[in-house]
């Protein structure tokens, strides 16, 4: 493989895009780095095969998984267009007939990873969903996050992921497939108005104290579409799909611990 560029870099690791010597293939070469026994290693390498038997259009193909010098290499299907993450940076916004599209693709692979693959994402959010040129939206990093948590060694790096996580994932809750549901209806809803649906305390720091976020998304009533800017078919699916599924009792528990946190 020679590798061509940098295309991008995560929490955990970079992505290049690498090109096959014989075949002039492109591939997405992602190579996160952790220093990991034996037993995590085993563990990693039976859930990236996992990944490697997906067969899905609307999923990001991986290849092939490795380790080398501490850390992982993962070979992934490149998607020339990156990732929604960065194509929202260019656009600011997405109107409505283009995130239907993009919708309606993302909830194909939902549907695959959970009934075929029985797979919950845990980790949906903008820079998980890739697109080409063909117009084709995918979805990446599936199980990874899973890895990533079980692997007490990396948890700490994996803060910032929080942001689209559902109220019953954050109480440590059951959580199921609809805490997927969840992040996508908070994605598709930046995505429509170009900014992340909780606002911080303070708008020019942002979300500083990942206590205060996670304390909105547990006790407040869930975002939703502006019934003035968007399609009531619109703002009907982005309530559908940002449903709050935890009881009252939970809510108080957790603003106790907040409290605690806080102080
Ligand atoms: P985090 O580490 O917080 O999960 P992330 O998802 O952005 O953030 P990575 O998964 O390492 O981190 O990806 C980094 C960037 O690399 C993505 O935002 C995307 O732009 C690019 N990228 C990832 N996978 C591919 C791919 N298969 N093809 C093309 N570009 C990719
Ligand atoms: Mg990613």
């Amino acid at each position: 493989m020679d590798t061509i560029k940098v295309v991008g870099k995560g929490n955990g690791g970079i992505v290049q895009l690498v090109q096959h010597k014989w075949t002039l293939q492109f591939f997405a070469l992602k190579v996160i780095q952790m220093n990991i026994e034996e037993s995590a290693r085993k563990q990693i390498a039976k859930e990236l095969k996992i990944n490697q038997s997906s067969q899905c259009p609307y999923v990001v193909v991986c290849y092939k998984s490795f380790f080398n010098n501490g850390a992982i290499s993962i070979i992934l299907e490149y998607m020339d267009g990156g990732s929604l993450a960065d194509f929202l940076k260019k656009v600011k916004s997405i109107p409505e007939p283009y995130l239907a599209a993009i919708c309606k693709q993302v909830l194909k692979g939902l549907i695959y990873l959970h009934h075929e693959k029985h797979i919950i994402h845990r980790d949906l959010k903008p820079s998980n969903l890739l697109i080409n040129h063909r117009g084709e939206v995918k979805i990446t990093d599936f199980g990874v996050s899973a890895i990533m948590t079980s692997t007490s060694g990396l948890a700490s790096s994996f803060v910032g992921t929080y942001n689209y996580m559902s109220p019953e994932r954050i109480i440590g809750g059951n959580y199921g497939n609809k805490s997927d549901i969840w992040s996508l209806g908070l994605v598709l809803l930046e995505c429509a108005t170009g900014e992340f649906p909780y606002s911080p305390p303070d708008q020019a720091e942002g979300w500083t104290n990942f206590y205060e976020l996670m304390e909105q998304i547990v006790q407040q009533p869930p975002p939703s579409a502006p019934s003035n800017h968007f399609s009531p078919e619109f703002c009907s699916f982005i309530s559908a799909c940002i449903k709050k599924f935890i009881t009252y009792m939970f809510t108080c528990e957790f603003q106790c611990e907040c409290r605690h946190f806080h102080s």
